[in-house]
């Protein structure tokens, strides 16, 4: 029985016609330009024309079916019927480029045949940035001729798609046979399996909270892989935060090669660091650019032939034996590998998003482990700024390179001049009461009664949206103002942090004619190699601003910062759990995981999930008695550190003592952690190491090779949230101690003040959703490091009062049983009779 197929016009297009060498910031230009320009020209063409109509056709290979299909951008109707392609460009061109003549060619053949006309009409019309149309080329053409196209180029395509199949049929048949890769299941991990393919086959969401040890990625990845054959998914990505997250799926991986499962697997690392010749990725500059896709497909029927994972190594090595660019090659290599682990910005980062794998397919899956991380990447990712001091260098170098009268140069005065211009809204409410609970939570007053607020926050989560965004941009903007610095004696508030309504129309708009200008410069021949440099830095500082300025909503919030003459104009994204839900949406199921995902529905809220999509948590499969963990009473607020720092220098010398080992004590920040460090008593202590801001690769190393390589005692100090508090695999004896000093909670800020009024409007505790949630996590991954086998032992030292307040506890992970206060009582009872 015959094979069926399916691929779009794009694809077609794209297999036959492709350019030669590569050419930088195409995902930019697309994403804002020519999406705006489209629409532009889509509403002028609406009234004649069908607008993104789809289309398809079923075309027979010998025993095998494909079906084409794609979406015109204008279609009409009549004697003879036209499709209309459009093509965003700054400056046209003289002729309809090839590629975009297929394109439109291949619309034309798919209407061909549907209907029995033999002339369609063909138009490729280029257009600006405001839709208006630069130039349009028509043919008509044959009837017979648009089927030899289509023909032409279904057949170099089915050339490579049909061997493709045949090997994964080769590769089902090695799954469907393959065993789970370790000798049984752990505790949980068969649950967890069931609850990721259950996810795959009903395209849902799935967050699970899974303690460390649990062996998650072999448990989310051996069902994603089973679902496969099933035809549930066509491909599994597989996102971390982090690089060093990767061992663990990969070590995973292999074991399932190894037992006989036919996959292909790659890895995609970012570019700045797969890139040997660090320039400018444009073939006048980098030789490797020049002509990669010519290069490329030797290379790629290269590592076909491995029977090897695509690691960046191999990826590198074959990137020098054929002159590729490694990044590059590794993009391609996503479309082939059945699984690839890459890092979460190329899922959600609409700069950074691979657009071949996220922008037009949704039959694959997403594990995205580490899903705590998630949050704040993606709000970055949806944020944007401007800053009149980057931006008066930028316009002074632009003078002296093609002079002031230069109309260019004229944009970015405008810009800047609309950015200087700006000044806080006085039409704040009055001020009230200042935001006591943030204050207290870092200064050290106690703090209001909880229970009190939670009634005022139930009766805010009743609100309708629009109150809720009164209510949240009001809070706001008190909480602002309770921060800011009195005026001087002339009256005047030279510093302030301020909220807007929203981002000026006309700074908008100066910000997208400085953009389109920019595009419009890069164009000219005339442009220095320096110039062009810093226009394309220009261009990546000031696209995540217009595309936060498109979107901007009542999810989002616009920061003044007002410094003197300068200002900064952030538009935060405040909310990107419906960024994260488009995404997700429709995918054959996504998993969110991670060893700290709770509160597991609050978490789901923030992530983009609804009721729909099930949350699992796992129980540790660890003994609870192999874990003692203590909580201390010592003030660690900041205006408490300098009374608490002997207390704490003390409660960590007597945790040490209690039994030598290994131990690392974690502290929120680097100060503390030098005032404490005075109070040691070293004599009594084992060899100290002390983290710093600023480590090299080697010095990160050495560090951790003091606890692997080297039995004898140590202690580290470390910083809460660091390189060292999380990623970081310490079995048996490598660590048997932590001590946690505060409750992880983060420097106060105006973001994090707009942030709280913001959820607490939305769901009544913005405390708890912008402070405490994050902080908590921190604290959970620290004391994550202590317990990594069912043999471990070792003790968790809680060095604050407020782990004394319910609504901290119940943050904490549920398989840790607290003790107050004494420690030594503790560790006898961990070791026992054991010698201490
Ligand atoms: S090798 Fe480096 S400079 Fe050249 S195209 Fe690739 S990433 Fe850009």
């Amino acid at each position: 029985m015959g094979e069926t197929f399916r691929v779009s016009v794009r694809e077609l297009v794209a297999f036959r016609y492709f350019p030669p060498d590569i050419a930088p910031m195409g995902s930019v230009e697309d994403m804002l330009a020519g999406t705006a320009a489209h629409q532009a020209r889509e509403n002028a063409l609406a009234a004649e024309f069908e607008i993104e109509k789809p289309i398809r056709a079923q075309v027979m290979r010998g025993e095998h079916q494909v079906t084409v299909f794609g979406r015109m951008d204008a279609f009409c109707a009549g004697d003879i019927p036209t499709v209309h392609e459009l093509k965003l460009c700054f400056t046209p061109p003289e002729a309809p480029l090839p590629e975009h003549l297929a394109q439109a060619r291949l619309y034309g053949a798919l209407l061909a045949l549907g209907e029995p006309k033999e002339i369609i009409r063909v138009q490729v019309a280029y257009v600006n940035a405001q839709g208006i149309p630069q130039r349009v080329f028509t043919e008509e053409a044959p009837r017979d001729a648009l089927l030899l196209a289509l023909e032409d180029m279904l057949a170099a395509w089915f050339a490579v798609a049909l061997p493709e199949r045949l090997r994964e049929r080769t590769r089902d048949e090695s799954i469907k046979n393959a065993p789970f890769p370790f000798a049984g299941y752990r505790a949980g991990q068969r649950e967890l399996a069931v609850q990721t393919y259950t996810a795959i086959t009903r395209k849902r969401r799935l967050f699970a909270s899974l303690p460390t040890g649990t062996g998650k990625s072999a448990a989310v990845l051996y069902p994603a892989l089973k679902a496969l054959p099933a035809g549930k998914t066509r491909k599994i990505i597989y996102l971390t935060a982090r690089t060093t997250a990767r061992q663990s799926p990969l070590n995973a991986l292999e074991m399932m090669r190894a037992q006989g499962m036919r996959i292909r697997v790659s890895t995609l690392l970012a570019k700045e660091k797969m890139c040997p010749t660090p320039v400018r990725c444009h073939p006048d500059d980098c030789p490797r650019a020049k002509g990669h896709f010519l290069r490329q497909p030797d290379a790629l029927h290269e590592l076909f032939a491995m029977d090897v994972a695509w690691t960046e190594e191999r990826i590198a090595e074959a990137a020098d034996r054929h002159m590729l660019c490694p990044f590059e090659l590794a993009l391609t290599l996503c479309d082939y590998a059945d699984v690839t682990l890459m890092d979460m910005n190329y899922a959600f980062d609409p700069f950074a998003q691979v657009a071949r794998l996220f922008k037009r397919r949704k039959d694959f899956t997403l594990l995205i482990d580490e899903a705590h991380h998630l949050l704040d990447r993606v709000r970055e990712s949806l944020s944007g700024s401007l800053d009149t001091r980057a931006l008066r260098e930028y316009r002074a170098a632009v003078g002296k390179a093609i002079g002031r009268k230069h109309a260019y140069y004229k944009q970015l005065t405008l810009l800047y001049q609309a950015l200087r211009a700006l000044q806080a809204q006085d039409d704040s409410p009055a001020r009230q009461e200042p935001d006591a609970q943030t204050a207290c939570e870092n200064s050290g007053e106690p703090h209001a009664d909880g229970a009190a607020s939670h009634a005022e926050h139930q009766r805010e989560a009743t609100l309708t949206v629009s109150e809720n965004e009164i209510a949240w941009r009001e809070a706001a903007l008190w909480a602002a103002q309770a921060g800011q610095p009195e005026p001087d004696a002339d009256g005047r508030i030279s510093q302030r942090d301020t909220l807007l309504h929203a981002p000026p129309p006309a700074l908008a708009q100066a910000a997208q004619t400085a953009w389109e200008a920019t595009f419009t410069l890069l164009e000219g021949r005339a442009v220095s190699g320096e110039l062009r440099a810093l226009s394309w830095q220009f261009i990546r500082r000031i696209s995540p601003f217009i595309f936060a300025a498109k979107h901007y909503d009542a999810r989002y919030a616009a920061l003044l910062s007002i410094r003197g003459a300068e200002r900064v104009l952030e538009l935060m994204c405040l909310s990107p759990a419906e960024w994260i839900a488009s995404v997700t949406k429709g995918l054959r199921g996504t998993v969110f995981f991670s060893a700290t995902l709770a509160p597991l529905e609050a978490m789901r809220q923030l992530l983009g999930g609804t009721q729909e999509d099930a949350c699992f948590a796992l129980a540790s499969p660890f003994p609870p008695e192999n874990l003692a963990v203590v909580r201390r009473r010592v003030q660690t607020r900041y205006a408490f550190r300098q009374e608490s720092a002997a207390r704490v220098a003390q409660s960590i010398q007597e945790a040490v003592a209690a039994r030598a080992g290994k131990y690392i004590a974690y502290f929120p920040s680097y100060a503390y952690l030098a005032l404490v460090l005075r109070h040691l008593d070293e004599s009594s202590l084992p060899a100290l190491l002390v983290q710093e801001s600023e480590m090299t690769e080697e010095a990160r190393t050495r560090f951790l090779e003091a606890f692997t390589q080297d039995d004898s005692p140590k202690l580290g100090l470390c910083v809460l949230g660091g390189l060292f508090s999380e990623g970081v695999d310490l079995p048996g004896e490598q660590l048997i101690g932590v001590m946690i000093v505060g409750v992880g909670l983060p420097t106060p800020s105006f973001r994090l003040r707009v942030l709280k009024a913001y959820y607490g409007a939305r769901f009544g505790d913005g405390f708890l959703y912008a402070w405490m949630i994050p902080a908590m996590h921190k604290v959970a991954q620290a004391g994550g490091r202590v317990i990594r086998t069912e043999r471990d032992k070792g003790l968790i030292l809680l060095l604050d009062d407020r782990y004394y307040d319910a609504r901290y506890a119940r943050l904490l992970p549920e398989h840790w049983q607290l003790t107050d206060e004494h420690m030594g009582a503790a560790v006898r009872a961990l070791y026992g009779g054991e010698d201490t």
